[in-house]
């Protein structure tokens, strides 16, 4: 899958996401939290900062080093990272990290079905 049907596909689970949100919290910040690092993790800090992706070009040099650094599939679309990087996020940002993690691992298992 390319870059722009992940953003195509996260894009359209969103509002589910938010309905969900709205639905079972009440704490308007936290979901605020929650929608603003969906966004980057759909938009900036992504699995395919490892190739020549649209979020590697908006990250600009960050995301040129990135690139250069892993190779694509590699250790970016490993979930394992993304679940420690989950377990440091939760402890700072609580449940709102879950934002940035879901596109993610929905961005790898995309990959791997399509
Ligand atoms: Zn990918």
């Amino acid at each position: 899958m390319n870059g722009k049907n992940h953003e195509r596909l996260l894009n359209f689970i969103f509002p589910f996401i938010s309905f969900y949100l709205g639905y079972v919290h009440s704490d308007f910040t936290a979901a605020l939290i929650f929608w603003v690092l969906w966004k980057i993790g759909t938009y900036f800090i992504t699995c395919d900062l490892d190739t020549k992706s649209r979020s590697t070009k908006r990250l600009w040099v960050l995301g040129w080093i990135i690139d250069k650094l892993f190779k694509h599939r590699g250790l970016l679309h490993n979930p394992i990272l993304w679940s420690m990087i989950g377990i440091i996020g939760y402890a700072e940002i609580g449940w709102p990290f879950i934002g940035i993690l879901c596109p993610q691992y929905i961005h790898i298992l995309s990959d791997k079905l399509l």
